[in-house]
């Protein structure tokens, strides 16, 4: 419970969102007990390729979202230790008339959503990006796509949530294995080593967060994602720009509706060499060279180890697409679960039915929206007039109590 005078939250999960909630309430002088299952950063979180990536963001709730978690990293940069934030802009290249005509409908149509979007020709896009190749025709540009290394980042609000003052505690390798629920009102999570109890539980699990609501009659509907990422040795090369692939832009809703989207352009022919795995083709440099590859995207449960197929379509299109990536050696290779919504927005706020449990999960871009997530929830906690309203987010719209099989397009 309240530890002195200071009310106490229960978090359970040390991801990006878990870790900026753990942040955000600290700092409004809450005493916080973050509890994980294995360490922090250990999923979601620690697997993805770093993109904060407003490029693709659908018009309206998910880019007004996205716009308020990218403001957030002007704050953050100052505020915390190192994370490799580097502002980077971002890029979806092109290679053809085919793709060329939906692409100016996008560029025209994510500067209507908001973005300072411009299309560059191919000359100035290889002058921005030296790895693309001369076959590329032209590629969009959003100064406002930046990188980051999620763990790092994690590992920074969790130190500078510590710093906040004494009452800060990360306990890692220990599970909430059962919420303590009592007349409408949670009042601590299970572990095995005992309740710990609090004026508040937030569960930042990720897609594992439907274990803990199932036993209490409250389901929540989020599908794993398997992505997987290759991580290549440090290039002898630099380019800035987070890169996109024209094949990734067929996995976005609102692109598949522009005038003169046509399938087959978007498709790369090697992609349909692989049935149930499509392909988010990006790409990305780190600080210290290393370039990240992916992502096959598959739905195999809770099933998140790499496959072969997964390694042979990014190998295949990416060796393809940015020839001057070809020689470069494969260090790692990994996969993680994306906890997927239909809507792909989070679900942020209140269970209702059940005082003091609040969610922050269902994040299909955590990067981008997690931090902000836990700044709203903590603002919730805290009694403040949250900076977004929270109603696309609940935990009981529909697109969040019906059942989903896969994924449509986000
Ligand atoms: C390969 C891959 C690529 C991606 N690419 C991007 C990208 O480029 N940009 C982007 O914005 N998003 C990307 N995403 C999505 C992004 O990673 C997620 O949105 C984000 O990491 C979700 O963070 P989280 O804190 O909710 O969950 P997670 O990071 O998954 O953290 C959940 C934590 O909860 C812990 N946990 C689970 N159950 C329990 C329990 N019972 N008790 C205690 N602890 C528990 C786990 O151990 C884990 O550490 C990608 C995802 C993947 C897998």
């Amino acid at each position: 419970m309240s530890r002195g005078d200071a009310p106490h939250a229960v978090v359970v999960g040390a991801g990006i969102v878990g870790a900026a909630t753990a942040y955000e309430l600290a700092r409004r002088g809450w005493a916080v007990t973050v509890l994980d299952r294995h360490e922090a950063a250990w999923g979601a979180s620690g697997r993805n390729p770093g993109f904060v990536w407003l490029h693709t963001r659908a018009a309206g709730i998910q880019m007004e979202l996205g716009l308020a978690g990218r403001r957030l990293y002007d704050e953050l940069v100052e505020e915390l230790d190192d994370f490799e934030f580097r502002a980077s802009g971002g890029m979806v290249f092109f290679l053809d008339e085919a793709q060329e005509k939906v692409v100016r409908a996008f560029v025209d149509d994510r500067r209507a959503a908001g973005l300072p979007m411009e299309l560059l020709d191919g000359a100035a896009a290889r002058e921005a990006c030296p790895v693309l190749p001369e076959r590329v025709a032209g590629a969009t540009w959003n100064p406002l796509d930046a990188h980051i290394r999620t763990s790092a980042l994690v590992a920074a609000l969790l130190e500078a949530a510590g710093r906040q003052g004494p009452e800060v505690r990360v306990v890692q390798g220990t599970a909430a294995v059962g919420l303590e629920v009592a007349a409408g009102r949670c009042t601590g999570a299970r572990t095995e080593a005992g309740v710990v109890g609090g004026d508040a539980v937030v569960l930042a699990a990720g897609v594992w967060t439907p274990e803990l609501l199932g036993p209490l009659g409250l389901p929540l509907e989020l599908v794993p994602m398997r992505l997987q990422v290759a991580e290549t040795e440090p290039a002898p090369f630099r380019f800035g720009p987070l890169l996109y692939g024209p094949t990734a832009l067929k996995q976005y809703a609102f692109v598949r509706e522009l005038p003169g989207y046509e399938e087959d352009p978007f498709w790369h022919p090697l992609e349909r060499s692989f049935p149930g795995v499509e392909f988010l083709e990006l790409a990305a440099q780190r600080r210290d060279g290393r370039v990240l590859l992916g992502c096959p995207m598959d739905f195999p449960g809770m099933d998140d180890r790499p496959t072969l197929a997964g390694l042979g379509l990014t190998s295949a299109v990416l060796a393809d697409s940015l020839p001057a990536l070809a020689g470069l050696s494969v260090e790692r290779n990994w996969a993680g679960l994306l906890p997927q919504t239909r809507d792909a927005l989070p679900v942020l706020g209140p269970v209702p039915g059940v005082d003091g449990l609040v969610l922050a999960t269902g994040h299909v871009f955590g990067n981008l929206a997690g931090p902000i997530s836990g700044r709203l929830v903590a603002q919730v906690l805290a009694g403040e007039e949250p900076d977004l309203d929270l109603s696309p987010f609940r935990a009981d719209r529909p697109a969040v109590a019906e059942p989903l099989d896969r994924h449509g397009h986000w």
